[in-house]
């Protein structure tokens, strides 16, 4: 059923096919402006829709009735390629045909004119696997291709493609498909099988796949043939890969609670039992952002459906002794230790020092037993004693005219506008910032999430922050950030309302694209 249902819900024009914008529109507009290429390089991973494409573009250009670049699907030339019969579309497996004399053979086939004002088509699938002499017999085809054939060359790995011939072909690097449109294209196909799929299962799937959008389809066309006309989580277990969670639930656990030698020994034990640990260490980056992501916005069912519910609540228990900046830090820490495992001649060596790296620094969890119910604003506690400090009242220190809490709150818009030139996220944390007092020389301000004054604090933004009040006040202004967790954004006079989806926005600006993607 899987390759059936690949092979059935396979694109047959331009606008099916699933992601890949850049080489759909720059091929649509050569085929609509006649500017055809002799040779194309598709490169990319496997699975990902390079011979689809291929094949939509044999279509476009030998289609009589085309729409703009779209084939018809109508004509008998659309119904050839579609259905394999067609002599003008020559399909080679490089993998199986890769010596000199196919290539000579296809240089016979070349010279046959098509089919009145047809285009003769090769793709040349897997073209990597070529011998040396396959590629120059290839290579004096492309020097002086015949008018009216139009190679498509793909392959998996451009590295081994030589030089030569790469720099005769017009390129296009194909990349994995986003989450999203997996997501999208299998819901389609659901749809259309008329069959209820439970939308954490389609998201598995996708995040399974990992962009490889033919994996997905097949890993839901085995989901589908459960057999079942709707298909519940629980159901899908029985065929979706098994999943790590549990096992990275109790490592992270582990982390938080500053167990070295207990997470050293889960990574061990995960190996010899032969798991990937590659795979298991991304998807615990993937669990920490999911975590880092509920921890700001709060909305943990949504982000953590997939784990049982008294496991998040035992999390949660955990969370609340861990700081988002130390969050932050861990998924750097482990985003490191990602790109170093291929490359290690110990293959656990890159994650054991990260373990280490992780639970022998003092700001993931001050308690070592982690067992006891924590003051429910731990997370908040250490900043709003450090920024009461700072803001208790000095007197006589400053003889300067005191600037009034009115005029500060008035012009606050005026300096987070002047902050966008210094930098644009600090400005966005400041809208979210609340001018709470000002004492002599200091402006206290307050912040509902100890994220966002967090970064404010950092000294170089501090410093930022000051320079544009003292413009903007014409006083030299010391900042203090506290943490106010009763703060209603959305209060009139307050910063301006602040939806979840723009801190999520923040945070992932925060963390750059490495993790989201
Ligand atoms: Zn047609």
């Amino acid at each position: 059923m899987s390759t059936t249902l690949y092979r059935k819900y396979r694109p047959q024009i331009f606008a099916e096919v699933v992601d890949q914008n850049h080489i759909k529109v720059t091929l649509q507009n050569e085929i609509e402006s006649g500017k055809i290429a002799h040779a194309y390089l598709f490169s990319g991973p496997r699975g990902v829709g390079k011979t689809t494409i291929a094949r939509i573009l044999a279509k476009a250009l030998n289609c009589r009735q085309r729409t703009n670049a779209e084939p018809c699907e109508r004509c008998a030339s659309c119904e050839e390629i579609k259905n394999g019969r067609s002599l003008d579309l020559i399909e080679i497996d490089a993998a199986s045909n890769r010596g000199i004399n196919e290539i000579r053979e296809l240089r016979e086939q070349a010279r046959v004119t098509p089919a009145k004002e047809n285009y003769k088509v090769f793709i040349i699938d897997e073209v990597h696997m070529l011998t040396t002499e396959a590629f120059n017999a290839l290579l004096k085809i492309l020097e002086e291709p015949p008018a009216h054939v139009v190679f498509i060359l793909a392959t998996t790995e451009i590295h081994k493609i030589p030089e030569t011939i790469i720099s005769r072909c017009q390129r296009f690097d194909f990349k994995k498909v986003a989450l999203a449109e997996t997501i999208r294209h299998l819901e389609e196909i659901v749809q259309k099988e008329k069959i209820k799929v439970d939308s954490r299962v389609i998201e598995n799937i996708a995040r399974h796949a990992e962009g490889y959008l033919r994996d997905a389809v097949s890993l839901l066309g085995q989901v589908l043939s459960l057999g079942d006309k709707q298909i519940t989580l629980e159901e899908s277990t029985l065929v979706l890969p098994r999943s790590d969670l549990a096992t990275i639930n109790a490592f992270v656990t582990q982390l938080f609670q500053n167990q070295t030698a207990a997470a050293l020994g889960l990574i061990n034990k995960y190996l010899e039992e032969g798991g990937d640990l590659e795979f298991f260490t991304k998807e615990t980056v993937e669990f920490l952002r999911r975590l880092l992501l509920a921890l700001i916005t709060q909305n943990w069912q949504e982000l953590l459906w997939d784990l049982a519910d008294d496991d998040l609540k035992e999390l949660q228990r955990h969370l609340r002794k861990v700081s988002i900046e130390s969050l932050r830090r861990m998924i750097e820490i482990l985003l490191e230790a990602l790109a170093n495992i291929r490359r290690s001649e110990i293959i656990q060596l890159p994650l054991e020092l990260a373990v280490v790296k992780i639970t022998q620094s003092d700001n993931v969890a001050e308690d070592q037993s982690g067992f006891e119910p924590p003051a429910p604003s731990a997370l908040a506690a250490p900043v709003k004693t450090s920024a009461a400090q700072k803001i208790a009242p000095e007197a006589g220190e400053s003889s300067k005219p005191l600037a009034e809490l009115e005029t500060v709150k008035q012009k606050w818009p005026e300096v987070i506008e002047a902050l966008k030139d210094y930098n644009h996220s600090l400005s966005s944390f400041l809208k979210v910032g609340f001018p709470q007092s000002v004492n002599a020389d200091k402006l206290c301000v307050s912040f509902k999430y100890t994220f966002h004054a967090e970064r404010v604090k950092e000294s170089k933004n501090k410093v930022m922050v000051e320079t544009v009040l003292e413009k903007v006040y014409g006083q030299k202004l010391l900042l203090a950030v506290q943490v106010d967790e009763s703060l209603n954004l959305s209060e009139p006079g307050n910063a301006a309302g602040q939806s979840g989806e723009n801190m999520v926005e923040m945070v992932l600006d925060t963390l750059g694209g490495e993790v989201v993607n």
